[in-house]
């Protein structure tokens, strides 16, 4: 696939996101500026308390920074209120958890349209067919989440963060609750939604095989980007986190 996209999906300048007071507080973010090039996947790793979820946190509008500017798209999300926060995270941007996060009343086909739902927008139907197709669904729509794997799960919420098409796809360890086979399903359909649907993609794992379907890694150290690498391979993925201090 050779679709040129430009642009940035989402960018963070000059933050700095401080936790507490005094002598407790705690630098999440320092000064840190990144760039989410759009159309591609971008994986976020680093040590423990490096900062990742917190700059994930402040790229999606889940939470407010301290000092500089998050952007999603053109949007400055410090010039938002409340309500256009809620409305840029419903509409702009997805979220695919650690824990699936599905709700466990709803039918897998519920699950996957509760988005648009809640933001009034109707499915395309033939989107809808091709994004349950990827994921190998089709026979499972009217299941509930308890009757579905883990993997299984974990592919509803990728259809449900596809579906709206939004400016960014944010993935918190997407595959840490899942064995290796199901996660190998879930970075396979996440790098095909890259590819074959030009869907900008954000993972924070701590996970170097997973980094490495990726198509370039940020290291986080201390709050700070202290490394980038392009088109990831595990085994330097690894090096590079052993050097940062582990994972
Ligand atoms: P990571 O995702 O890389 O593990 P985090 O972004 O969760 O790192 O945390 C960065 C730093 O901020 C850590 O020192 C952590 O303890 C601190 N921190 C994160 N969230 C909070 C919070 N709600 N209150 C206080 N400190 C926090």
């Amino acid at each position: 696939m050779t679709t040129t996209i430009t642009g940035l999906a989402a960018s963070a300048v000059g933050v700095t996101k401080r936790y507490g007071t005094g002598a407790t507080a705690v630098t999440a973010l320092d000064n840190i500026s990144v760039d989410i090039r759009r159309g591609r996947f971008t994986a976020i790793m680093g040590p423990s308390g490096s900062g990742k979820s917190t700059l994930m946190h402040a790229l999606a509008g889940l939470d407010t920074v301290d000092s500089g500017e998050v952007r999603v798209g053109e949007t400055q999300l410090t010039s938002l209120s409340d309500k256009g926060l809620a409305d840029l995270r419903r509409n702009r941007v997805g979220f695919v958890f650690q824990q699936f996060n599905l709700l466990p009343t709803l039918s897998a086909e519920e699950n996957i349209m509760l988005p648009l739902a809640i933001a009034k927008r109707r499915p395309d139907p033939a989107w809808f067919d091709q994004v349950v197709g990827a994921v190998g669904l089709a026979d499972r729509l009217t299941h509930r989440p308890s009757e579905l794997s883990g993997g299984q799960q974990q592919r509803v919420a990728c259809a449900r963060a596809l579906l709206p098409k939004p400016d960014v796809i944010f993935a918190d360890e997407p595959t840490g609750n899942l064995d290796t086979r199901s996660g190998g399903e879930i970075l396979a359909f996440l790098r095909r939604s890259v590819d074959e649907f030009h869907q900008t993609i954000v993972m924070v794992t701590h996970d170097a095989n997973a980094a490495a379907y990726a198509d370039r890694v940020m290291f986080l150290l201390d709050g700070a980007l202290v490394h980038e690498m392009a088109n990831p391979a595990a085994d330097e993925v690894l090096d590079t986190m052993k050097r940062l201090g582990g994972t």
